[in-house]
């Protein structure tokens, strides 16, 4: 016979079944418990004990439980967000006694969830790394058709940012990758599709994206749109679409529920054109290390070497900046504009830095405030931060008589918050202030009499007393004291003899109380209400700090728009300034941008690789017009890095930013495609190749006129005649169908002969030196084809032992004897039309180490590889 659940567990499956779908702490006690599958989730992620709790009234086996002491949560919670779980939190809302008190002897205490903390809705200091962003993201779209067309909103729960765009099933995954997100919500019908998508982005899809029908509907959208921004009707909005408005109305829906009712002060969405940023794909954002390096370090990314930031707001938006460079040329002007007249007046920039290094995280700031999560300290970040505003805005209106577009805007948002901080700084006590409200004493000594008189009686009790002696002592002309007993409390004593020698009746407002041998008591109006006031004083200023920490907070939201312009003002011009900072500081120069297919630089760097080696050689690169620069050179000359730096130049030029070159004149490109390293999908259980096929089908389905192109070791990933083929044809019809700027490092000497024969085919080398049988690598790209790979001398540098350095360079000899005789293929032969398998070599007789070794195409053995062949050929033999 199943047993009833017991009370308690009954009360648990309640809130449980409020919020399926995150882990329920439940307070009990001293303890949050977690119970049922949550437990065993928790347990592992936790690394805490699993147990079982009691489920019913009498004899069962219970179900499985593990519990944090309350005290500890916090950082229990910070863990399982971690791990991208959701947690509610279950708290006690009443006593015990209280329970007692409402339902009688035995009443369960009452408990509710009182937070919904999710991975993408956090606004928490301990919860948010500085630096980063971790943005909440809605998915509406329409499947209607075979291919999802809809709209992508992004909010930032911390700092009020929203946004929102149009995409479609392709699009999707680019937009994706170039927002940092933490949790994605949809309706059902595009579940999967946003979670694959974000699981192309290296992330854990299905885990982040949560389904909700309906906030989405039309008219749920429509009115949570209405509850945010205070509107009887949206269409002021200008969002552009259905879609829009599903997707922003959707994701409030979502912000609110999870902030249990509470929004923080959000902006207007700001609507971003799917043709308005560069578009750049999951993929390639990683081969360039733009945000972390393949190794995922942010310090050796691009990113990394471009952030001295002073703010952390500021070192968020610039990841935005690099994550997502512009295509309007106008709009990138418009910054270049700006570090320009930065990178000129050192001085002004200095002083700017510093101001900015002494201003807080507005944005964060004002969203906890508002959401009732803010501290005193919140409040003391806005005051600094105010202080500093007005030299700041003195700095920029002093760079020039006219300032560019850009900065002038910026400077007048930080207008607008005189009073706000006059009103902070009268209010508030000195730094350091109280992280918690409850620990008092952050308002200031003599802002409020009320709240003074109060924190005088808990501090100075007895001088109160003493005050009021001294006063009752001179009205009435006779010496007397202030006493205390437990009966009568505190009391005026007067000794009979003073009385009577006085001759002298009491003062009418004093009330007697009791006659002994010696004196008479008295009492007063004045004296019973300090006593009363005593006893309950500590209590009452804490109630009365949180009356005006509560007007403080109306008078944040009532300026809650000036700050969030502040904040937006602050971040952009800190970016601006470290945008100068680096270029000033490593002599980078403006690149002319424009509408061209031009892309012309002339001794350009790798940011980064060349922030690493002290002598880096600059190359230039001209692929204006369409051109495809065919790039040859031994393993180690610095292909890759060449390849890398051009598309990392085009990208900083499009962020606004100066970059690392003598010149360069770049016309804006729509999309940055890369194809580059062999190995790295092993992981994904995918074989080398076919994501190699798979990425390259990508770039020349999506690639167009105005698009750049980079691809390393094409065809690689294959048997030799296979890749060089399928090289061959993605190079013929990039370069006749495609015509866009592209660079292509290749080990395949034999498609230099397409020099001449293609349009806008060039041939470029990394230039090394010969010298006593070992190669200096030179890193000089010019013009022309290299004559071998030399691939035994990397071997050697590499410190492959001199026996068989020895052996493989008379091998190699032998082999290049026996091809050349056979004429193994000729490459003007070679299109995809005619295929190569007439010019694969026949098999010959002879012994099984040397066919293998003529199997092995050793221009394209990594190092490790050419190791394992070793030991394999040595068994061999
Ligand atoms: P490849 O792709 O030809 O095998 P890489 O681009 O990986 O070669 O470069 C190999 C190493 O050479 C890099 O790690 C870097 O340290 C160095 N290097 C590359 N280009 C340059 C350069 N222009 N100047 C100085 N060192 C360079």
């Amino acid at each position: 016979m199943a047993v009833a659940d017991s009370p308690v567990i009954q009360q648990y499956k309640r809130a449980k079944a409020q919020y399926p779908q995150a882990i329920v702490m439940f307070r009990m006690g001293d303890f949050y418990e977690i119970l049922g599958d949550d437990a065993a989730i928790a347990s592992d992620v936790l690394k805490i004990t699993l147990t079982r709790r009691r489920t019913a009234q009498a004899g069962d086996e219970g179900i499985p439980m593990c519990g944090v002491p309350y005290h500890a949560a916090e950082g229990y919670i910070g863990k399982l967000l971690e791990a991208n779980y959701k947690v509610a939190l279950a708290e006690q809302t009443e006593t015990p006694e209280q329970a007692k008190k409402a339902r009688g002897s035995g009443a369960l205490v009452n408990r509710e969830v009182i937070r919904l903390y999710t991975p993408g809705t956090l606004t928490e200091e301990s919860y948010l790394p500085a630096e980063s962003s971790r943005l909440l993201v809605a998915l509406y779209g329409s499947t209607e058709t075979n291919r999802m067309e809809g709209a992508l909103a992004w909010m930032d729960v911390s700092t009020g940012d929203v946004g929102v765009r149009s995409v479609t099933q392709g699009s999707l995954p680019m937009v994706l990758a170039g927002l940092s997100v933490g949790e994605g919500v949809t309706p059902p019908e595009t579940e999967t599709l946003f979670a694959q998508a974000l699981t192309q982005n290296g992330a854990d899809g299905r885990r982040l994206v949560s389904v909700h029908p309906g906030i989405f509907t039309p008219h749920a959208a429509q009115e949570s749109l209405k509850r945010a921004y205070g509107l009887a009707d949206i269409g002021g909005l200008g969002l552009p679409d259905e879609a829009a408005v599903r997707a922003v109305g959707g994701l409030i829906g979502y912000a609110e529920l999870t902030q249990m009712g509470k929004l923080p002060r959000l902006k207007v969405p700001s609507l971003v054109a799917s043709t308005a940023r560069l578009s750049i794909d999951p993929r390639t954002r990683r081969n360039l290390e733009l945000t972390e390096s393949l190794a995922g370090r942010r310090a050796d990314s691009l990113l990394g070497v471009l952030d001295a930031c002073a703010t952390s707001a500021g070192a968020r938006l610039l990841a935005r900046w690099v994550a997502e460079p512009l295509t309007d040329v106008a709009a990138i002007a418009a910054r270049a504009e700006a570090v320009t007249l930065l990178v000129t007046h050192a001085e002004a920039r200095t002083n700017l830095r510093n101001h900015l290094r002494e201003t807080g995280d507005v944005a964060r700031c004002v969203s906890r405030l508002l959401l009732g999560r803010g501290s005193p300290r919140d409040l003391g970040v806005l005051r600094s931060t105010g202080t500093v505003l007005p030299g700041l805005a003195s700095t920029i209106q002093a760079l020039a008589p006219k300032l560019p577009p850009l900065l002038a805007h910026h400077a007048a948002q930080l207008q607008g918050l005189g009073k706000l901080t006059a009103k902070l700084a009268e209010a508030l006590a000195d730094d350091p202030l109280p992280a918690l409200i409850r620990e008092g004493g952050f308002v200031r000594q003599g802002y409020d009499a009320e709240l003074d008189h109060l924190r005088a009686m808990v501090t100075d009790s007895t001088g109160l007393l003493e005050a009021l002696e001294r006063k009752e002592a001179a009205a009435s002309g006779m010496a007397l004291k202030v006493k205390y007993n437990q009966v009568w409390g505190y009391y005026l004593e007067v000794t009979k003899a003073q009385l009577e020698s006085a001759g002298q009746t009491p003062p009418a407002h004093w009330v007697h109380r009791q006659t002994t041998t010696q004196a008479h008591r008295y009492t007063t109006p004045e004296l019973m209400a300090l006593e009363r006031d005593l006893g309950s004083a500590g209590a009452q200023a804490q109630r009365r700090e949180e009356e005006i920490l509560a007007e403080l907070l109306e008078a944040v939201k009532a300026h809650s728009m000036a700050l969030l312009d502040v904040s937006e003002a602050l971040a952009t011009l800190d970016v601006l300034a470290n945008l100068a900072h680096v270029a000033a500081r490593q002599t980078w120069v403006r690149p002319v941008v424009d509408a061209s297919d031009a892309f012309d630089v002339e001794n350009g760097k790798h940011p980064v690789v060349a922030s690493k080696v002290g002598d880096f050689m600059p190359n230039g690169c001209n692929l204006t017009g369409g051109q495809l620069w065919l790039l040859t050179g031994p393993n180690m000359a610095g292909k890759s890095t060449f390849l890398r730096q051009n598309a990392l130049i085009l990208i900083l030029a499009q962020m606004g930013s100066y970059v690392p070159a003598t010149r360069a004149h770049i016309g804006v490109a729509d999309a940055v495609f890369s194809r580059i390293g062999a190995a790295d999908d092993l992981a994904a259980g995918q074989s080398t190749f076919m994501v190699e096929m798979v990425e390259t089908a990508q770039i020349l389905n999506r690639a167009t006129p105005k698009s750049m192109v980079i691809l390393d070791e094409l065809g690689r990933g294959t048997a030799t005649y296979d890749g060089l083929a399928i090289a061959w044809a993605c190079v013929e019809d990039i370069a006749t169908r495609l015509g866009c700027r592209t660079l292509f490092a290749t080990h395949y000497h034999e498609l230099t002969a397409l020099e001449g024969t293609l349009p806008r085919v060039s041939c470029w080398q990394v230039a090394i030196k010969e010298w006593k049988g070992d190669i200096i690598f030179l890193h000089r790209v010019e013009k022309g084809a290299a004559t071998g790979s030399y691939g035994v001398q990397v071997a050697k540098l590499a410190g492959v032992p001199a026996q068989v350095v020895a052996r493989a360079a008379g091998l190699l000899e032998g082999f290049t004897k026996t091809s050349r005789g056979r004429g193994v293929m000729r490459v003007d032969e070679l299109s995809l039309f005619a295929a190569p398998v007439a010019a694969m070599p026949e098999t010959p007789q002879e012994n099984p180490i040397e066919a293998k070794l003529k199997r092995v195409d050793v221009d394209s053995l990594t190092a490790r590889e050419a190791l394992n062949m070793l030991y394999e050929l040595k068994g061999m033999a």
